[in-house]
């Protein structure tokens, strides 16, 4: 019989093959998800190309990035972008980090990327920069470090996506199937930004556009179309992930959940 957390585990294996399968994330890049049943807790794959990831690939891990089992094999460096983010923000259930070529020239001249149709103002009306340079000086670029990620998770701040000068972009979503859609659109939209720009000006969406064509394009119902849609795409190419293991499945006990300090737990509420 399928469990909750098993369900999750297949989702997001989907959720790495159709980012991958959408041009998002390539041979790098990863997406994490929230524990559903411990919000101290989040599931990444081991380090795998998203494209190749299977339910059997995924870990847990804790806030601290450090995974809750001892390891049989090899890790993201860049955990720590995921578990800082979800320490920061308690409404946050899903992360993608990737460094899709859609986005790259914005990364890289510095170019903000802004709403110019309506499916990208899910991504809202402001992504914010992050030069890893500007309090680290000189390093690989990747983010492997508690300090860089929680920098990270400082200049994303409120917002949706935050744009990695040189390197890529972080995008969080209150559900998985939000946070694919808002990476794929943020994504679309960065290409048409720079297609009009051979024509002309693009004119961004207006601020009460956004706020109105953001939340409805995030509507349960919409979220629920474009993941069909996706995982259709995805089976057309026969690049559907198998189901999990049942002896994986009956290994993996649901963890109590992580306690959460008072603070936490008020953070939690007001948002
Ligand atoms: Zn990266």
């Amino acid at each position: 019989m399928p469990d909750k957390v098993t369900d999750v585990i297949e989702e997001l294996a989907l959720a790495n093959r159709i980012l991958a399968h959408e041009g998002v994330l390539d041979a790098f890049g990863h997406v994490s998800l929230r524990h559903p049943a411990d919000p101290g807790r989040y599931l990444l794959s081991r380090s795998r190309s998203p494209a190749l990831v299977e339910p059997d690939d995924i870990l847990e891990f804790t806030l601290d990035s450090e995974p809750t089992r001892p390891p049989k094999v090899q890790l993201y460096s860049e955990r720590v972008i995921h578990g800082c983010i979800y320490q920061a923000r308690p409404d946050v259930i899903a992360v993608c980090h990737h460094h899709a070529p859609a986005i790259m020239p914005f990364a890289v001249a510095g170019k903000p990327v802004v709403p110019v149709f309506h499916l990208g103002a899910t991504m809202g009306e402001d992504v914010p920069f992050w030069d890893q340079h500007d309090e680290f000086g000189d390093t690989n670029l990747l983010v492997v470090k508690p300090e860089e990620g929680r920098s990270l998770a400082r200049a994303l701040g409120r917002h949706s996506a935050v744009l990695m000068d040189r390197h890529g972009a972080t995008v969080v979503g209150g559900g998985l199937k939000e946070l694919v859609s808002r990476a794929i659109f943020m994504c679309q939209n960065a290409e048409y930004q720079m297609r009009a720009l051979t024509l002309g000006v693009p004119q961004p969406l207006h601020r009460g556009e956004i706020k109105l064509a953001g939340s409805i394009n995030l509507q349960p119902n919409v979220v629920t179309r474009t993941w069909e849609y996706w995982t259709m795409r995805l089976e057309a190419a026969g690049a559907m992930p198998p189901r999990r293991t049942a002896t994986k499945a009956a290994r993996r006990p649901v963890p109590k959940p992580s306690r959460v300090t008072p603070r936490e737990r008020r953070k939690g509420r007001r948002r």
